[in-house]
């Protein structure tokens, strides 16, 4: 029986850059649906006690979509909080200047690359080989299955950013940067 991971904030915290109500509704509904249907799934298998990491990585089809949209969306939620610390420091700042020339053509780069993730996805910033990429991910595929090691994503799905930018995915992508905390993604290295 898997449960849902408690949100990190109040439903109101991200908001102007999201929405009370897109928190609420992509929580309490999408977040929560893949919930109920992984325990309809594992119900009476030999995934029932095993850990979400677990299911993700050892499943296939209905079982693997949703288990990997919870980790997904457990992961997207955790990078964020009311009062971020807007910047990179000391090793990751580095890293993110060696690769990309600066913080600013990095977001520039991630920007451009979240805009072009077509359909549903993720864009991801991982650590590969010992090295930043700048990655994407369809419906609910998982850079944790690939042998990389996630430090930030942001949901592409419309049902991310709709109620509150309509089509205007590369606004929500601007705004995003504005609640995601690099005190947070510097302990995931
Ligand atoms: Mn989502």
């Amino acid at each position: 029986m898997i449960e849902l991971p408690k949100l990190p904030y109040e439903f109101d915290a991200l908001e102007p850059q999201i929405s009370k109500k897109t928190v609420e509704f992509h929580y309490t509904k999408h977040h929560q649906g893949y919930v109920n249907k992984l325990n309809g799934l594992i119900k009476g298998t030999d995934f029932e006690n095993k850990s979400i990491e677990d299911i993700v990585k050892t499943s296939q089809g209905g079982m693997f979509n949703n288990a990997a949209q919870i980790w997904n969306h457990t992961f997207y939620w955790e990078g964020f909080s009311a009062n971020p610390q807007k910047n990179p420091t000391g090793k990751l700042s580095e890293m993110i200047n060696n690769k990309f020339g600066s913080f600013e053509k990095f977001k520039e780069e991630f920007e451009n690359f979240s805009a072009t993730v077509f359909g549903s996805g993720w864009s991801w910033l991982v650590i590969n080989n010992g090295k930043l990429e700048i990655t994407g991910t369809s419906n609910a595929d998982t850079p944790i299955t690939k042998g990389l090691k996630p430090l930030f994503t942001c949901d592409v799905w419309e049902h991310a950013y709709y109620l509150d930018y309509q089509n205007r995915r590369p606004d929500y992508l601007k705004n995003f940067w504005n609640i995601l905390d690099w005190n947070i993604i510097e302990k995931r290295i």
